[in-house]
């Protein structure tokens, strides 16, 4: 039997929340999800939540407006930080140094790569998502509507609407239950996942015209410079889902989607059809994520860049 989230937190007077930079889906709705019930399970608590500015595919879900997206220190250090789908302390970004002042520190993650950098860490890296094993953590009775839409939508976005391979017969009985609370699972599934902003759309377009293949076919690869972004007036939450479709590809081991942040900044994006493993190549890069699914940030000449990865990617062939 877990330990509930009510336990885990105790007597905290004052509690942080927190997921990664560049929130996804599972990010938003495991700091919204936990941060809903800790507001309906607590009283005489103060719960604050933090997150960046966040897609507007994520839009439709309760509790945004409590949100802190300007990353306020409080006057005295948190009793508790709750960190979220974050597999290393970097990876809170803005909220690192918050988080290490906490007087006492609890992660929920599913990254393999995880580097267990809170006191008590509940990572399971079998788990299709944060959202997954944090549910494991709520008394079902105490979840309510809201709380179920936000831990749907993380299901949702790291299944890739449930059919990666990390989607699980447990996932689905999760799921199942959350549905049990009335989701309207058609309008938010395309509404979150499928609809796409008209710059999305252009990214996604340019992104598959430049896109190349690399290592006799085995490796497809596309890269938006800053130069691009700006032609299509692209910003960075644009760019969600591109290297999705280029897994797609015929013939395809890794799909690599290579967006350029600052200049000569890459943020890299990695996804495996099964034979590589992506979270090993990113490790490499000081980055991290899942076998199928991973990513880092790098610095420098882009080509020496892609040379290296290839090399890496090679080696697991
Ligand atoms: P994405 O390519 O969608 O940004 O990320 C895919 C997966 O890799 C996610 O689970 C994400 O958390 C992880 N990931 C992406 N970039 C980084 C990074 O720079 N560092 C680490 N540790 N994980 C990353
Ligand atoms: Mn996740």
């Amino acid at each position: 039997m877990n330990e509930f989230l009510e336990d885990i937190v105790r007597d905290a007077g004052t509690i942080g929340i927190a997921g990664h930079v560049h929130p996804d889906g599972d990010c938003v709705g495991s700091v919204l999800g936990c941060y809903l019930y800790l507001k309906s399970v607590l009283k005489n608590v103060t719960i604050h939540p933090y997150l960046e500015n966040i897609s507007g595919s994520f839009s439709m879900l309760s509790g945004l407006a409590d949100v802190d997206t300007s990353f306020q220190v409080p006057e005295e250090p948190y009793d508790l930080f709750i960190s979220l789908d974050c597999g290393s302390i970097d990876r809170l970004g803005k909220c690192e140094d918050i988080f290490r002042a906490a007087k006492r520190t609890v992660a929920f993650d599913h990254h393999i790569t995880n580097t267990e950098f809170a006191d008590v860490n509940f990572v399971d890296a079998s788990a299709s998502s944060t959202c997954e094993v944090l549910f494991g953590h709520l008394r079902r009775a105490a979840i309510d509507l809201p709380i179920a839409e936000a831990l749907y939508i993380g299901i949702l976005h790291d299944t890739g609407v449930f059919k990666y391979s990390c989607t699980s017969e447990k996932t689905m009985c999760t799921v199942g239950y959350l549905m049990s609370k009335g989701i309207d699972t058609a309008t938010l599934v395309d509404r979150s996942f499928y609809m796409k902003t008209f710059s999305q759309l252009k990214a996604l377009g340019l992104a598959l015209d430049k896109a190349e293949l690399e290592l006799g076919g085995k490796v497809i690869v596309t890269v938006l410079t800053l130069a691009d972004m700006k032609s299509i007036g692209a910003k960075i939450n644009d760019t969600e889902g591109i290297v999705s479709e280029l897994r797609t590809t015929e013939g395809v081991e890794v799909a690599v989607f290579v967006r350029e942040d600052l200049p000569e900044m890459y943020k890299f994006s990695l996804r495996s059809n099964g034979k590589v493993d992506v979270a090993n190549i990113s490790a490499g890069f000081g980055g991290g994520g899942h076998k199928m699914a991973a990513g880092f940030t790098a610095a420098g000449s882009l080509n020496e860049l892609l040379t290296q990865l290839y090399a890496l990617i090679m080696l697991q062939f």
